[in-house]
């Protein structure tokens, strides 16, 4: 079972999404052909040892311990890239996702960057992966039940002509990264049967959807971390630390808005 998390606590873990924005906004103004995803990590990880802020993919263990402050994913990666020596080029595409850990609380939340000019049907799976998490920010608000919006993430995906990554999911967050309850980007007979859960105050999930251009499979790379498409074609990524509180969603990893000021 998951914890609902009060209007204070929110408020505590609205400090960590804010910091993982900043951080998003420090890695976006790098993004650009000649720039290695090595650096792009640094900044980022400069950034949270400025603010105090922990790392959180930092030593994720694994086969071997995750190695860096981002993952960062490059045209058919699709999660849990590695940044490094590899160079960004024109055309590619740049998934980066990053959490932090600010006064004990997280917050996690990941940008599809296109590098320079890219090809409009690469374009159009950015938008359609961008609009997909707006869409399930909107219906958070207006539906009783996660497996509502499920449904119509899966349904505006299917219908754009892509399909959404199953072998990954959403998932709670609070004073751990990854919580409960699992947040999957579809329908499957798990969610229906025993994964449901309300859309209730004091619930807080990153929700994710990863969207593929061809298939939905995904394989493991080599290192040991990286997850890419199984036919190469590329995939993109969006992500956001999202509270259901009284009056809506608030969404714990975006710019300053109305409800910072309440
Ligand atoms: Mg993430
Ligand atoms: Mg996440």
């Amino acid at each position: 079972m998951h914890i609902l998390r009060s209007p204070r606590e929110i408020a505590q873990m609205r400090k960590a999404g804010l910091l993982v924005w900043q951080a998003h906004q420090i890695a976006a103004a790098l993004v650009r052909p000649g720039i290695t995803t090595g650096e792009i990590d640094a900044a980022v990880e400069k950034f949270f040892a400025e603010h105090n802020a922990i790392p959180l993919f930092k030593g994720v263990p694994g086969k071997v311990p995750f190695p860096a402050v981002t993952c960062i994913s490059v045209n058919e990666e699709v999660v849990h890239g590695i940044p490094g020596k590899r160079v960004l080029r024109e055309g590619d595409i740049v998934s980066i996702d990053t959490g932090c850990k600010f006064e004990g609380w997280c917050g996690d939340s990941a940008v599809t960057h296109p590098v320079d000019k890219i090809d409009p049907q690469v374009e159009r799976l950015l938008d359609v992966t961008r609009g997909v998490l707006e869409l399930a920010i909107d219906l958070m608000g207006k539906r009783n039940r996660w497996s509502e919006v499920a449904g119509e993430m899966g349904t505006f995906v299917r219908d754009a002509g892509f399909a959404v990554v199953e072998s990954f999911v959403g998932h709670g967050i609070g004073r751990e990264m990854h919580e409960d309850p699992q947040v999957p980007n579809f329908v499957s007979a798990q969610l229906r049967r025993n994964g449901d859960f309300a859309l209730e105050p004091g619930l807080v999930i990153a929700v994710e959807p990863m969207v593929n251009m061809g298939t939905k499979h995904v394989k493991s790379l080599p290192d040991f971390w990286t997850q890419a498409t199984q036919d190469s074609r590329p995939s993109a990524h969006f992500e956001h630390t999202i509270a259901m509180t009284e009056d809506g969603p608030w969404v714990l990893t975006g710019p300053l808005g109305p409800k910072d000021r309440k």
